[in-house]
This record gives structure tokens, sequence and C-alpha cells, in this order.
């Protein structure tokens, strides 16, 4: 049960959460992220694959900021479960549906954390042999890397902490926090 001990600080499992973004600094990179991503697609009518559970509400923004013919799919990935660890141990869920062949292929991640998912999903991705395939990240702890990846787009870098709101989740809630927030 999420109740607000102050305007900003929030408790939940009597885990402690405090601001890291605001909902206007996201929208305003968002913003930013969606005029670079239209000037780089002109003409190529992109398909925009959001990683599930946790990129939905970047992904649902993004779009929307991008002013070209656009497709959207949905792949779906699970590595942490219920923990606050990456496991390590990438499996896929739910394919998309899309015919990826000689497509464009951008895809939308909420963070990346040590960059297994994003590595299993490049791999994966390769097999439907697309025209191109690019990632953006609303989030990215950097320092964390534990392989090596090259991240197209990158809303924020952040520091090893673990976050929540905007789409991410702890412990299955709070995902609906307009805003991220970090643990204390
Ligand atoms: P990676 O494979 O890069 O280690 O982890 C990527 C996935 O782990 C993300 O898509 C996300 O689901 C989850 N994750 C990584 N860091 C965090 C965090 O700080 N908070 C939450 N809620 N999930 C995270």
């Amino acid at each position: 049960m999420l109740n607000n001990r102050t305007e900003f600080e929030r408790v939940v499992y009597d885990e402690k959460f405090r601001p890291l973004i605001t909902e206007k600094q996201v929208r305003e990179r968002t913003a930013e992220l969606g005029k670079q991503i239209t000037e780089d697609y002109r003409g190529l009518h992109p398909i925009l694959i959001c990683v599930l559970n946790g990129g939905f509400i970047f992904m649902a923004d993004l779009v929307r900021q991008i002013e070209l013919d656009l497709e959207v799919d949905f792949i779906r990935i699970s590595s942490y479960g219920d923990a606050m660890k990456s496991s390590g141990n990438v499996r896929l869920v739910k394919d998309v549906n899309a015919e990826l062949k000689n497509r464009h292929v951008l895809l939308v991640e909420d963070i990346v954390d040590t960059g297994l998912s994003l590595q299993f999903l490049s791999e994966k991705m390769a097999e439907y042999d697309p025209a191109s395939i690019k990632f953006v990240t609303l989030l990215w702890k950097k320092e964390k890397a534990r392989v090596e990846t090259h991240i197209d787009y990158v809303g924020f870098e952040i520091p090893d902490s673990f976050v929540v709101g905007y789409g991410l989740d702890h412990k299955q809630i709070l995902r609906n926090l307009p805003a991220v927030y970090v643990m204390d």
C-alpha cells in the first residue's frame, strides 16, 4: 500500500523512495528524443518495439513526440522476477508479431542496467534480419554495465540505485507513478 509521508517522499513496503527525475524533466527529455528520432528516421517508416513491462509508459509518450509514420509492436522478456537485482538470466516471454525483415527497428527500453537484456534483444532481433536495429532507453545505469552496450538514444544517465515509477516497478507495483523515484 502506497502512502504519502510528505509531498515528495513515498514509503512502500517499508522502503523509502525519493524523487530522482520529475515529470517535467521526463516530458522535456522525451520531446527532445522524439525530435531527434524524427530527424534520424525521416522517410524510413520505422517500427518501434516496446520492451514490456517497464517500457510501456515511456513508449506511449515517446511515439507521440515522433512526427513520422511509424508502427508499434511489443516484446516481453524477463530478467528480474520480483527481486531488485538482475538475475542475468534473460528469457523471452512474448515475441513480436510483426515481420521485421528489412525493417528499421527501434527498441524502446525503460532502463539499461547490466546490459544483458539489451544484448539478448539485439541477438534476438538480428535473427529477423532487419535493415537496422537501434535502441532507445529512458534510463541508463552506465557504471553498472556488465557487457559492452551500444545505446543510440539515452534519456538520462543515473547512478547505480534501484529506481521505480514511470513504468518501473517494485514488486510489480509503483509503475503508475508519474515521475522516477529512487530507493533511499
Ligand atoms: P539489465 O538486463 O540491463 O540488467 O536489466 C534490464 C531490466 O532490469 C530492465 O528492463 C528492468 O526491467 C530491470 N531493472 C534494472 N534496473 C532496475 C531498477 O533500478 N528498477 C527497476 N524497477 N527495474 C530495473
